[in-house]
């Protein structure tokens, strides 16, 4: 096209399509499923503005908010259409070219890694996944701002948006026009899309069609009946059944139509108790964009009545995000937000805490108003008691992982007879809540430190190792149970590595004395036990600060008198000290055999702090 303005993919974007356009990968299907959920996010879109101007819906076929997908076989053609909000000139050039998202970059180191193209969706580039299966794209785009626009690639590290003079008007939205290469042959057949949008797009509310033929049973007339016919209506007069009857045959005959293949039925709308554990998986996948094999780990379908009312279906995912502690302060819950069964948005910071940002989900309110800008939807007071509720149920979904885990029973109440016994029964909720922990125990210590109203309840599912939880881990019930008589204070202590404090000084005479040291070696934990200083009336104590006492009331008396024998000395190595390094040189009996130890001030940092702090204003 002469007319064509010429672009040059941003550089990362181009590597990115370069390892598409060339990978041997065998899973090409999921460009079919990226390229639906971005008609469909097209049409959330325009719904959603239509909301508050109507207008923009347009008339006729343009206010069907649907996706048909049509195949020209000869030419090896796949086409899909949305009638969705479109995109303007300089949305085709930012959002499919200039412009790298944050997880390009991510998802080309995770490639690198030989990770899967698989999950290509969630990094945000999605659409480039078109060109596993083909050599040459045209998107042809019309948003209600512009004019009709073709932007083209065929992955050669440039791209060129032209207005479009030559196809048929689209009144609005987009249409992808795939070239197929000539190892996608398979593409090219009915049979095989049809299968792929069941498997994979079921749950996408628009509703789908795709072009295609259908054997269908004609009745045709018999002539020789007709012949007949004619003759009998002669004879008005005749009684005879069979005669006034037509007789007709049946005849095969190909006809092409929009089939209608997803039935659009929402999951959350409908009674938890008629929808099956495949339908929730299912429906995870579709949700979290994750085509991985790998099921949630738990999910919740509730329906919450009262003052205000809404429906939500909340997931575990198998893993955490790839980024997820990486930019903590930065990410974005999860959660589709729908009012009355239209969709407002994903990007709703105000459901969830930042904690539980981990959660994918969908709330569907009937007591929000539907059509009020974003910013007074963000202020409604309902969303503090929809927040409150998705806390409170994503905290019990956490602990039911618990309760049905038998590694969690096994740990904390039953003797070893009963641990025996229970060792040859196998169960997959078995090791579940290690897992849980594994993934996400950091965002569990996270909401200690933020979510103050919930602490109690996020403190006892806690899980760390300790003196006596040998490989396992431990929580602080199982602790307590453990506590030897009279023992007020939980013992803790905090480094990088299990191994150093295992064999720290601080914990020498603590072990000897048969006490329980939980080892805590995440950097957050320092910030944890700031917040959490006390858990069943049990203070924590950190082993390595000069407040920790030992020892009854007679060796307390014991002490008493050694310290001041050597006052002497203590005095004369704080002045050696020249006063300054430390704070005071004290007796301790805190050590079994190493002679000497520093330690930190109650109110201080302890060295681990200063370990964290000095690694972070590096
Ligand atoms: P993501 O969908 O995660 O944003 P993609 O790579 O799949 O990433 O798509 C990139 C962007 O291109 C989308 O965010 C959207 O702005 C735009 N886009 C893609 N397909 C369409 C479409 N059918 N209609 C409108 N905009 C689209
Ligand atoms: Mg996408």
């Amino acid at each position: 096209r002469d007319r064509a303005e010429k672009f040059e993919f941003q550089a990362e974007v181009s590597r990115l399509m370069d390892i598409i356009i060339h990978s041997l990968y065998s899973n090409k299907d999921i460009f079919l499923r990226e390229l639906i959920s971005n008609a469909s996010d097209a049409l959330d879109k325009i719904r959603f503005l239509a909301l508050t101007d109507p207008a923009q819906l347009g008339e006729g076929d343009d206010a069907k908010l649907d996706i048909h997908i049509k195949l020209d076989k000869e030419k090896k053609v796949l086409t899909i259409r949305d009638s969705g909000v479109g995109m303007t000139k300089n949305d085709l050039i930012k959002n499919l070219g200039t412009i790298a998202k944050s997880g390009t970059s991510a998802f080309l180191e995770q490639m690198q890694k030989g990770g899967d193209l698989n999950l290509i969706g969630q990094f945000g580039v999605g659409f480039y996944s078109v060109y596993l299966v083909a050599d040459h794209v045209e998107v042809i785009s019309k948003h209600n701002d512009d004019v009709q626009y073709i932007w083209e690639s065929k992955a050669d590290g440039n791209f060129a948006v032209t207005e479009d003079t030559e196809n048929e008007p689209l009144g609005r939205g987009t249409e992808i026009r795939i070239y197929l290469k000539s190892d996608a042959a398979e593409y090219a057949q009915e049979d095989k899309l049809r299968e792929l949008v069941k498997r994979y797009s079921e749950f996408i509310s628009f509703p789908i069609y795709l072009w295609a033929s259908k054997e269908v049973d004609v009745e045709v007339p018999v002539e020789e009946t007709e012949e007949k016919e004619e003759k009998d209506s002669d004879d008005t007069e005749s009684e005879d059944e069979e005669s006034t009857e037509t007789k007709t045959k049946t005849v095969k005959e190909t006809k092409w139509d929009w089939e209608l293949l997803n039935d659009a039925k929402a999951v959350w709308l409908r009674n938890p108790k008629d929808v099956t554990a495949e339908e929730y998986d299912k429906f995870y996948h579709s949700l979290a964009k994750d085509f991985s094999t790998d099921k949630p780990m738990s999910w919740s379908h509730f329906n919450a009545e009262g003052d205000v009312e809404f429906k939500a279906v909340l997931y575990i995912p198998p893993k955490a995000p790839y980024d997820l502690f990486e930019n903590y302060y930065s990410q974005k819950a999860f959660l589709k937000l729908y009012v009355r069964r239209v969709f407002i948005s994903d990007e709703f910071d105000e459901l969830l805490p930042k904690y539980l940002s981990f959660l994918k989900g969908i709330v569907d309110s009937d007591t929000l108003p539907l059509n009020v800008s974003r910013e007074m939807l963000q202020q409604h007071s309902s969303l503090k008691t929809i927040k409150k509720k998705l806390v409170r149920k994503a905290l019990d979904m956490i602990r039911r992982i618990v309760e049905e885990d038998e590694d969690e029973k096994l740990d904390d109440k039953k003797t070893d007879e009963e641990k025996e016994e229970k060792k040859g029964e196998v169960s997959e909720k078995k090791g579940k809540y290690a897992k849980f922990w594994n993934e996400f125990g950091k965002a569990i210590k996270l909401g200690i430190i933020e979510d103050t109203s919930n602490r109690v309840r996020l403190a006892k599912l806690l899980r760390f190792h300790s003196s006596k939880s040998g490989d396992k881990l431990t929580s602080l019930d199982a602790y307590i149970s453990r506590m030897k008589p009279g023992q007020k204070q939980i013992y803790y202590l905090t480094g990088q590595d299990r191994k150093l404090l295992e064999q720290s000084p601080f914990v020498e005479k603590l072990l000897k004395k048969g006490y329980e040291v939980i080892y805590l070696t995440d950097a957050v934990d320092e910030y944890l036990t700031q917040n959490l200083t006390e858990y069943e009336d049990k203070k924590f104590q950190n082993a390595s600060k000069d407040d920790l006492k030992l020892g009854s009331k007679d060796e307390k008396a014991k002490f008493k008198e050694v310290k001041e024998s050597y006052k002497e000395l203590t005095k004369w190595w704080k002045d050696l000290l020249s006063g300054e390094m430390v704070e005071a040189v004290k007796v301790s009996n805190r050590l079994a055999d190493t002679p000497a130890v520093v330690v930190t001030s109650k109110y201080g940092w302890s060295a681990n702090m200063e370990r964290i702090m000095q690694a972070q204003t590096l």
